[in-house]
């Protein structure tokens, strides 16, 4: 089955082919955060779909080439450094560091460039794109001074939205406090300066100002990817009229056609809620991390729900996201001790999707299902159902001791892979393997409960806990775990 999108534009499903002749190489835009606050929860989610999108590509083979954008001038980042009377770059500067702290804690693998707004060769290119709609007559200064887009010279303005934008038309009069502009829906490319900018400015043919958002995501990604662009991301909040604006801009200036497929992930509510501060559900990464949630688990609770449903993040959905990764955790570290330990995992290749003949036949499927459900528009929750049925099914030949050292390697080979895609891997999980003699003593205390002999097992448990492990009875037998 080939990798098929959900593409916006088209609403339909489509066979996934980027442009590169070679089938190989594939450009993805992804608009990024704009700095001027710590970015919250509900754009993480975007990030972590973006996240998954490419690490699966990957997995598929293809080469991945992402630009993710950063807005380091707007309204309010003008705003926010004005009111500490900080140089906007000084004020944005902050804001860039904490969220690349924050891709790294959600193990969101850093894009190939991120391009910012206010670096001085893009800042060049949009001044360039602008000229040339002015050229093109598809701008217009209007009297505040300021450049918009003429939309009545782009009827594809609206398609990816697919909302019926008549009133945005020409033909429509402009209201009155709209007086500058020719039309209702024209939309600002470069805002004239005026005083509450303060010294946030650019020399421009037009007289000084700063570009619209929308021609900041146009400039960097066709300076970046070129005129074409194979996938574009975004959350569906961005459809309109970012979105719309880009391709009408992209499109105006250079003829071809600017994105192939449009992907959008679904709002994030918490606990059945909009995010809002006013309802005090508010959270940015950095909250939910002093509440004692790892980076792990919050990627969990945000990559496991299929991108275009919404997403109910809520805090019994991560203590559901904490219990998965403890069982994913316990039976990695089972087929690692089942391959020979830390030292014969080491050199273990992942298992290429296309070499799962190596894996042991009831595994087979499960494996294959889990990338060709990411295959169908990145079904997620399918893929993490088959992921756990190979858990389930490697742990029930586990107990009945039908699983060899070889076929535990080449779970783990699989497993390699299949953490390829999600990063669930513990950072410090070779640290956190049972010592020798702490299995020696857990093996003892089987034995001793087993003989009912409760005083030597309560004996050997309290010396296993002094070794900083904790024992625990399961269906599947004795577990230990590491005491945090
Ligand atoms: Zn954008």
């Amino acid at each position: 089955m080939p990798t098929r999108f959900f593409n916006t534009y088209t609403r339909e499903l489509e066979d996934f082919r980027p442009l590169d002749p070679a089938g190989k190489r594939v450009k993805l835009y992804t608009c990024g955060p704009t700095v001027y606050n710590f970015a919250h929860i509900g754009n993480f989610r975007a990030y972590v779909f973006e996240d998954l999108l490419q690490r699966h590509l990957e997995a598929r083979g293809f080469e991945v080439e992402r630009v993710m954008n950063l807005t380091d001038v707007d309204d309010k980042t003008i705003r926010g450094c004005r009111q500490l009377g900080v140089r906007l770059a000084e004020f944005t500067q902050k804001f860039k560091d904490a969220f690349f702290e924050d891709l790294k804690t959600l193990r969101i693998k850093p894009a190939a460039h991120f391009p910012a707004a206010t670096e001085p060769r893009y800042i060049t290119r949009m001044i360039e794109m602008i000229s040339l709609l002015m050229e093109k007559e598809i701008a217009y200064q209007a009297e505040d001074k300021s450049l918009y887009f003429r939309l009545s010279k782009f009827p594809d303005y609206g398609k990816l939205a697919h909302l019926n934008l008549d009133e945005l038309r020409p033909g429509t009069r402009v209201s009155s406090d709209e007086y500058e502009k020719e039309n209702i829906g024209d939309f600002a490319l470069w805002k004239a300066w005026d005083e509450n900018d303060g010294d946030v400015k650019w020399d421009s043919p037009w007289g000084p100002g700063r570009p619209g958002w929308h021609i900041e995501c146009s400039a960097m990604a066709t300076a970046l990817l070129g005129p074409e662009i194979d996938i574009h991301c975004g959350g569906v909040d961005n459809i309109f009229p970012h979105h719309e604006a880009e391709i009408a801009q992209s499109e105006c200036c250079t003829g071809k056609k600017f994105v192939r497929y449009w992907l959008h992930c679904a709002h994030l509510m918490v606990e059945g809620q909009k995010m809002s501060k006013s309802a005090g559900n508010f959270y940015t990464l950095r909250d939910l991390l002093e509440k004692g949630w790892t980076g792990r688990e919050i990627r969990y609770a945000l990559i496991t729900v299929n991108y275009r449903l919404p997403l109910n993040f809520t805090f019994d959905g991560l203590a559901g996201a904490r219990s998965a990764l403890g069982r994913i955790d316990e039976w990695v570290a089972r087929i690692t001790r089942a391959s020979g330990g830390r030292n014969a995992v080491s050199s273990l290749p992942a298992l290429g999707i296309d070499q799962m003949s190596e894996l042991p036949l009831e595994y087979r499927t499960l494996f294959a299902n889990f990338f060709d459900c990411l295959d169908n528009d990145l079904n997620i929750s399918g893929a993490m159902g088959q992921f756990f049925d190979l858990i389930r099914e490697s742990n029930r030949r586990f107990d009945q001791e039908e699983l060899g050292v070889n076929d535990a390697r080449s779970l783990y080979s699989a497993w390699l892979t299949i953490g390829s895609v999600l990063d669930f891997q513990r950072s410090d999980f070779f640290e956190l393997q049972i010592p020798e003699d702490v299995s020696k003593l857990a093996d003892d205390y089987q034995a001793a409960r087993r003989t009912k002999n409760w005083a030597e097992s309560d004996r050997l448990r309290s010396m296993i806990e002094a070794k900083g492990w904790g024992v625990r009875e399961t269906k599947e037998g004795t577990k230990l775990t590491p005491k945090s």
